[in-house]
């Protein structure tokens, strides 16, 4: 556990207009390890003004590492109003890990995952780890967003569809015309669950996104009969 440890902005990555990746480095190269879907707490501190503030952020990259990668919706608020105007080089201070949204990889060999929005960021370090170890587990993935062109990560997804045994469907809930993504229209929802993951109740399913996102696919899920003790979940946003 760390605790108000300074690191830098190393990388900023745009990825849609509303949400761009931000890598920190451990300004002391020091690496840290941490289960996916744990979350570290970011701070800014401004020293001449002596405002603070801090906010949760899941950790994207796999562990463990001397750098943290987050996925940031940019909605102009008391936090990432600042990120708006970060450069590389900036110091933020960081206290990790934090959270009961673990991924423990030794715990079933078939997983459910269903990400809305920057919900895939928790996913995308479960990922990643599991390509590092060469760890062989099935995973599922329903992700959910509300446009297409609001799917990140989407070349990594796919890359680990050819390289593993994950599995990816994507719903986006407000299709355009000149859309160009393969997938499903509309809310995820029980009967989606039950068609890309027919198997679902032999899965532990891990949810992440919004709080309605979290809360229908838990009853969801327990509307089909999954046991609700190999359900986890971790939410955020509005
Ligand atoms: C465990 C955990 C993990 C998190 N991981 C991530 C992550 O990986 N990526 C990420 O972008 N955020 C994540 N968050 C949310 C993050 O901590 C902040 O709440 C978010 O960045 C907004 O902070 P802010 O200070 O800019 O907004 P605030 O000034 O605190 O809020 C401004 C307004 O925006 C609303 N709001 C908050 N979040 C959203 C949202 N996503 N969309 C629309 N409205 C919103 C608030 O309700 C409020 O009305 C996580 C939160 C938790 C608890």
């Amino acid at each position: 556990m760390i605790l108000n440890k300074p690191y830098r902005l190393t990388k900023i990555t745009k990825l849609t207009p509303e949400v761009s990746s931000f890598l920190f480095k451990a300004d002391d190269g020091a690496v840290m390890d941490f289960v996916p879907g744990m979350f570290a707490m970011l701070q800014y501190k401004n020293e001449k003004t002596g405002e603070s503030v801090a906010r949760a952020f899941s950790i994207a990259n796999a562990p463990p590492s001397n750098s943290l990668e987050f996925v940031i919706a940019l909605i102009h608020g008391r936090f990432t109003s600042k990120l708006d105007t970060a450069a590389v080089g900036d110091l933020y201070y960081v206290s990790a890990p934090y959270g009961q949204f673990k991924f423990d990889i030794n715990e079933g060999d078939k997983f459910l995952f269903l990400a809305g929005g920057t919900g895939i960021a928790p996913f995308i370090s479960m990922l990643r780890q599991s390509a590092q170890t060469g760890n062989k587990s099935d995973a599922v993935m329903i992700y959910s967003t509300k446009f297409a062109t609001e799917l990140i990560y989407h070349d990594e997804l796919m890359e680990y569809e050819k390289t593993s045994k994950f599995k990816l469907a994507i719903t986006v809930t407000r299709p355009q015309p000149g859309d160009s993504f393969k997938g499903y229209e509309g809310h995820v929802n029980a009967e989606m669950i039950a068609k890309v993951a027919p198997d679902f109740k032999d899965r532990i399913s891990y949810i992440c996104g919004p709080p309605a996102f979290v809360k229908a696919l838990k009853v969801a899920l327990e509307s089909l009969g999954a046991d609700p003790k190999k359900i986890r979940a971790e939410m955020w946003g509005e």
